[in-house]
């Protein structure tokens, strides 16, 4: 008994000093998480980082510890540095907020920082609403959609991607961020490791860092047209890479990936047995032609989709995904648990918005996109013409430009835009939103240009 009451007061000891070593290193983190940010640098050093498993695995052998375990723990302590450091990092949702506060205060803004489109959505919608009190949909439902929308949704789908796409294939989760949400969280591990291109929309980072997912970052730059290097990819899989997140038309970029390059990815995602979170909520948004990863046919994909952008819902919270049913049914699982199911009356609408003809909505976007760029082009500004999607993503020409300072300072000038370091470490860019009539973005371009010409 003395035995093991020894080896426990041991254990204790242990389990104590490691705690009491992560707070120390936790401290650490938080310093140079302000060095950081003194020095304009960013959250994510890749290089840095690889540098730390190399020498992790040289000591695994030294000491007989198991490899794949210590990744697991490096990886919970990276990822406990890299929440330390990102929590005060300002993205476009912070600013959107900062300016909804504002104009609650009086303030007149021009958003030029959320991809909200300013447009209604069908008149259908409207009609639907109307009608659905009657219709009988005010009751608790199925957790994976109701029949008759995910019906539809498949036929929709079917007919639009060319895919033969059943009902069971079909998830409808309120909005695309739930699904991103659902396949991180439900098929992900604590410890394993996805594979996010940047710039990238925040959330897919975010939604990682909340589920104990360690991040591996592939960085493309404007130089080299926002396409990924196939070889970083490669490198960055390892026994703990479960995922690859791919958003094309893309936020904020607007890239298109060429087909050659996006297969290759597909092949490297196939090969390694990896999930492949295929977010394609720009799809209706695509200025040149492009290739959903639904066509792929690979069993381990999984396609988001909304009623967001294409029919300019972004209110009534509603989207679908699209997978094997495996992966359907362990995703539905915990949208069970979270909220029991999506909505009916909004299922209902967004079932009968299916019928509508959006076409002009992807008109309209295409000519303001247009013309901001026309404007962005006599500006100090460094950007790839976007190839879909509903923004600029510009470069601004100017030595240690802060672009979190300026777009705290365009908001008192009356200008919300989203600071580059929210999509990874982009600072010294802003991303321009094109979701407003062409007047208003004229003006608030004219607002950036002058606050540019204030900084020099
Ligand atoms: N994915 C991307 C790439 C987005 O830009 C956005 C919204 N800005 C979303 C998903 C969120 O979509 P939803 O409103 O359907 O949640």
């Amino acid at each position: 008994m003395t035995d093991i009451n020894n080896l426990r007061d041991k254990i204790d000891k242990i389990t104590f000093d490691i705690l009491k070593l992560l707070k120390e290193r936790n401290d650490v983190a938080k310093e140079i998480g302000n060095l950081k940010n003194n020095l304009g640098m960013g959250v994510t050093d890749e290089e840095r980082e690889n540098q730390l498993r190399v020498r992790v695995l040289t000591l695994c052998k030294e000491i007989g510890l198991d490899e794949k375990t210590a990744m697991i723990m490096l990886n919970f302590l990276l990822n406990e540095s890299v929440k330390i450091q990102s929590s005060n990092k300002q993205t476009h949702l912070s600013i959107f907020l900062k300016a909804k506060k504002m104009e609650q205060d009086g303030k007149k803004i021009i958003h030029m920082e959320v991809g909200e489109p300013d447009f209604l959505p069908p008149k259908i919608v409207k009609d639907a609403l109307f009608e659905v009190y009657d219709m009988g949909y005010t009751k608790y439902g199925d957790s994976k959609g109701m029949p008759e929308f995910r019906d539809a949704l498949g036929k929709y789908v079917t007919e639009k991607f060319q895919v033969k796409t059943p009902s069971q294939n079909i998830l409808v989760s309120p909005g695309a961020r739930f699904s991103i949400f659902l396949a991180i969280s439900s098929l992900l591990n604590p410890g394993n490791e996805i594979i996010v291109i940047e710039p990238a929309w925040p959330a897919y980072r975010d939604n990682a860092l909340n589920s104990g997912i360690k991040i591996r970052t592939i960085h493309t730059t404007l130089e080299g047209k926002w396409e990924p290097n196939i070889k970083d990819i490669e490198s960055a899989i390892n026994q703990n890479t479960k995922m690859i997140v791919l958003n094309y038309p893309n936020n904020p970029t607007g890239k298109i990936l060429p087909v050659e390059l996006q297969d290759q990815i597909m092949d490297l995602a196939v090969k390694n047995d990896l999930y492949v979170l295929s977010d394609e909520i720009y799809s209706t948004y695509a200025y040149k032609p492009w290739k959903s990863i639904l066509t792929y046919g690979y069993n381990k994909s999984i396609i988001t989709q909304s009623f967001s952008k294409s029919h300019a819902m972004t209110g009534f919270r509603i989207g679908y995904a699209i997978s094997s049913p495996e992966i359907i049914e362990k995703m539905s699982k915990l949208q069970a648990l979270a909220l029991t199911n999506v909505s009916e009356p909004i299922q209902y609408v967004a079932m009968k918005a299916l019928e509508a003809d959006t076409t002009n909505n992807a008109i309209t976007i295409k000519n303001r996109v247009e013309s901001i760029s026309k404007k962005a082009k006599t500006m100090q500004l460094d950007f790839v013409e976007p190839d879909g999607a509903m923004y600029l993503f510009v470069k601004v020409r100017q030595d240690n430009f802060d672009s979190v300072d300026f777009t705290n300072k365009l908001l008192d000038a009356g200008v919300a835009i989203a600071p580059g370091e929210g999509f990874g470490n982009y600072q010294g860019f802003v991303r321009i939103s094109a979701c407003q009539p062409e007047d208003t973005l004229n003006q608030g371009m004219q607002i950036i240009e002058d606050r540019l010409k204030c900084k020099q």
